[in-house]
Order: structure tokens, then sequence, then C-alpha cells
């Protein structure tokens, strides 16, 4: 691509941007795993029941229990961590020996992106999917190639390499953590927290018809509820941005990257709240582009 003659500006680019995004996911993860539940124990703490109207407190003194279970949950599932992320049936390490070229690639992009302090290791996945996913843990990183990538990368290894430009960014952003998060700890708080929306909503129009005078609580649930709602959807948007991104890395590190081309052929068209469509990502990958041509 032609806009790759000024490379270290480019990549400054880029890094500001992983920089960014990277203290947005440590802020929100401190928020969800400390914040909250440091507030609820403090409002635990100073609780003095003889003041207020006693049921109503008890009321509110269960929904901080419900949400500081939700949260232990959480905490938890972020403890036990990085492996977790894929199927434990099948993975088996690729030596330097056998996997020359996609070491040699590996190695490449790993100095391009100055990750050099970090151990890698590779993993093979017995999936037919054309599929890659990466994590970092202690210093080492762990990138999975499924079956169906390593065969296909002897025909087309500027795809792999492409790919794996992609992954890295992933390491550079500091996504592994996000990554967990939402794709395993937050489906049943964020189920949990819908019902409890739900049940506010029942209970508030049931008041609002029959006693109209003791709306609070059901609106306090509502409102409760909407704010959780707002911290997980937070996540969605982060996780969807680091996908940008990372298609954004490779695009920068890779020369004549074809990562369009790999979301055009390989990236199903879906709706999930967290991971970004297709046309969505072509469209950050356009826009990014424009940015680049007129920086540069
Ligand atoms: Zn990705």
């Amino acid at each position: 691509m032609e806009i790759a003659s000024n490379e270290n500006l480019l990549k400054n680019f880029y890094f500001r941007k992983a920089r960014k995004h990277k203290l947005r996911v440590k802020f929100r993860i401190m928020l969800v795993l400390f914040i909250l539940p440091a507030s609820s124990i403090i409002f635990l703490l100073f609780f003095n029941s003889s003041e207020y109207d006693v049921a109503a407190n008890q009321r509110s003194l269960l929904g901080i229990l419900f949400d500081l279970v939700i949260l232990v949950y959480v905490l938890f599932i972020y403890l036990t961590r990085v492996k977790q992320l894929l199927p434990k049936s099948s993975y088996i390490e690729l030596n330097q020996e056998n996997h020359k070229e996609i070491w040699n690639i590996c190695n490449e992009i790993i100095e391009k992106l100055d990750l050099s302090k970090l151990k890698l290791k590779i993993y093979y996945i017995k999936t037919n999917d054309i599929e890659a996913h990466i994590t970092l843990e202690k210093g080492v990183v762990h990138l999975f190639l499924s079956r169906a990538l390593i065969s296909h990368s002897h025909h087309y290894p500027k795809e792999l390499e492409s790919i794996l430009g992609h992954e890295f960014g992933h390491i550079v952003q500091g996504d592994s953590k996000l990554f967990l998060i939402t794709k395993k700890a937050f489906r049943l708080p964020i189920f949990l927290n819908n019902m409890r929306l739900c049940f506010g909503i029942f209970l508030a129009l049931l008041l609002f018809l029959f006693s109209p005078r003791q709306m609070e609580p059901a609106l306090s649930i509502i409102v409760i509820s909407l704010i959780y709602r707002r911290i997980y959807t937070g996540f969605n948007r982060l996780r969807k941005e680091s996908e940008f991104l990372a298609d954004l890395c490779s695009l920068i590190i890779i020369e004549k990257s074809e990562i369009i081309k790999i979301v055009n052929d390989y990236i199903p068209e879906s709706n999930s709240p967290n991971y970004p469509s297709k046309k969505e990502r072509l469209k950050s990958i356009e826009l990014f582009k424009r940015v680049l041509l007129k920086d540069k």
C-alpha cells in the first residue's frame, strides 16, 4: 500500500491510539473489579437502618448484595484466566524447527512492534475454520493458529502475515483481559441485569397503577440496572474498538497488508453485540486509510 511510505510516523499514530485504548480498558476493568465493589462495601458499612423506611432499606441492601455477588463472579472468572479462552480439548505446541516460516513472520512482527521483551509460544488448534487467537499472560504471548489457517498459509503466506499483524496488535493494545471479560465473564451478569431491569419496569408499572406514591424503589432498581448496563455495553464498545485498532496495526505494520481481503473473505456477517461485523470493520479500515493518507 502506498501509505506505508513514512513508516515511523504511521507507527506512532497507531501506538498513540493503542496506548489510549489500553488505558480505557484498564480503567474500565478497575471500575468493575474494584471501584464498584468498594463503593458497595462502603455503603453497606455506613448503612444506618434506623433513620429511614426499613422496608425500602432492606430492598436496596438486597440490590447491592445482588451486585456484589455478580462482581465476585466476574472477579472469579477474571482471576482464573487466560487459557479458558479456548476449549481445552486440543492444542499442540508448534516448535521453531518444523514451522520456520511462521516463526520468522512472528519474529519480524514482534521486532516491528517493539515486543521483543515478551516470550512467544505458538500452538496449533484442530479446527477447520481459518482462525487465530492471541493472549498474553505473565510475559508470554500465546498464539493459537487453526489447522485450516496453517495449511492455507503455505499457499498464501501474505494472508497469514496480515492476520498475524492483526493478532499482535491485540498484544500492543493490552486486549487479553478484555477478551476474557467480554467473552466469558459478562454473559451471566448481563443476563441477570437485564432481568432486573425488566423486573424494575414491571414493578414501576404496577406501582404506577395502584400506588403511585411508592414508586421510589422501582425507580431505583431501574436506575441501578441502567447504570450497570451502561458499564457492560462500554466493554462491548471497547471490544469492537480493539478489533478496529488491530486491523489498523496490520495495515501499518505489514507491507501490502491484505487485511481488507481477509475481513472480506473470512469474517462472518455477525450481529454480536461485542464483535464488529464485516461491514463495520471494512468501514473502520476505510476511515483509517483516509486519515493516514491525510497525515502523510
Ligand atoms: Zn482480533
